[in-house]
């Protein structure tokens, strides 16, 4: 049996309750998982991160970023006003306001996925998560949607000492643009990322299907543009077509999987039909092509559906059957008015027809399935 490393300490969390949108949804999460009593599992370990390094946050963000972050979180909020040019250009504000503890906050998020993604390039074949990392839209030097470092980038550039080829999912509802960016002209880290891609829909104008990479990436960055309402069959029907083919064509070493949980039904952003069971079955097929996986989070604003998620993904990771009446305990409370695990499939309107899920594989299938079968000798 695998063993699974689970990050998560109690710095971790205060940390994330920084950002208003997920505050008490760490603590949901490991509430849940020690409800189910997952956490006295024989192959779970629970490890603390380390803080991660400045030399450690610049293999992902320039060197000027870092300082900034850290400057602007030690000055006094009155002063900020002096600050605003330097601000813009870093797009610190609005979504990504600074805050007093934002140097330590990147440190702790970036030092999760790293330790994580170094625990994996030590053992074999193992599964290691980090659903308090995810954090995929920030920039080399710019912070978006929340996010001010990201930790995925990190953790992939730590894998890359070990394993020379390495896949990238990103189930989140949002495009994993700053993934995307980082990768765009290599060929040695392929990028999946399905998403809502609609006109005015976060990141704007990004995640396109003709986003292919370019260079020596040309080919490896894999958009799935999904219009408003997608519900579970498509979804499932999509992924399962797509993920034998790339681990034929591409052969990844190890696969990185970013969980975000909008794409639930009842997520706030109202824009997907999906359960719980659609994610949990896309992590599955990942995780029998049996290779090392690390696991994230990411986005997921029904923190209660979120801790279900991440619940039932661990749950899959240690090959128990979960009951879906939810535990006693001190959250109990959140899961009403059903106290279930499962969550219901939802009924949006759904603006993805049949033909157009097929014109996606079509074109994945000729533009960049053939592209790699012919570069990986
Ligand atoms: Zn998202």
């Amino acid at each position: 049996m695998r063993e699974v490393i689970y990050m998560t300490s109690l710095e971790l969390h205060k940390s994330l309750d920084n950002i208003e949108k997920i505050r008490h949804r760490s603590y949901l999460t490991d509430a849940l998982i020690s409800a189910y009593e997952l956490d006295k599992h024989n192959h779970i370990r629970f490890i603390q991160p380390q803080l991660a390094t400045d030399n450690e946050l610049a293999s992902a963000h320039d060197r000027d970023y870092i300082e900034f972050l850290s400057f602007i979180s030690n000055i006094d909020p009155d002063d900020e006003k002096l600050y605003r040019e330097q601000m813009d250009v870093y797009k610190i504000g609005y979504e990504c306001p600074p805050f007093e503890q934002l140097s330590s906050f990147c440190k702790w998020i970036g030092g999760g996925s790293i330790t994580a993604a170094r625990y994996l390039n030590r053992s074999s074949n193992n599964i290691a998560i980090n659903f308090f990392g995810g954090w995929h839209h920030a920039k080399r030097s710019e912070a978006s949607g929340f996010c001010y470092i990201n930790d995925i980038v990190m953790a992939i550039n730590e894998l890359r000492k070990k394993f020379d080829r390495i896949c990238y999912i990103d189930l989140d509802l949002h495009h994993g643009d700053g993934i995307q960016e980082a990768f765009y002209c290599s060929s040695k880290v392929l990028t999946v990322s399905l998403h809502k891609y609609e006109p005015g829909f976060f990141p704007i104008n990004s995640g396109g299907l003709n986003e292919i990479g370019e260079a020596w990436g040309r080919g490896f960055n894999i958009n799935i543009p999904l219009h408003h309402g997608i519900n579970d069959n498509q979804y499932l029907s999509l992924f399962t077509s797509l993920v034998p083919k790339i681990n034929s064509s591409f052969q990844p070493e190890v696969f990185v999987v970013q969980c975000g949980a909008d794409t639930l039904f009842g997520d706030p952003m109202k824009s997907f039909n999906l359960t719980t069971k659609c994610i949990m079955n896309c992590v599955e097929q990942i995780i029998n092509l049996n290779k090392p996986i690390l696991l994230l989070g990411g986005g997921g604003y029904n923190i209660a559906d979120t801790a279900r998620l991440w619940t039932s993904i661990t749950s899959l990771c240690l090959n128990e059957k979960l009951d879906n009446d939810i535990p006693e305990h001190e959250y109990f409370v959140y899961y009403g008015p059903d106290f279930t695990l499962e969550t219901w499939p939802g009924n949006r309107t759904n603006k993805n027809t049949q033909e157009y899920i097929e014109g996606l594989l079509n074109f994945v299938e000729h533009n960049q399935i053939n592209i790699m079968n012919s570069q990986i000798l």
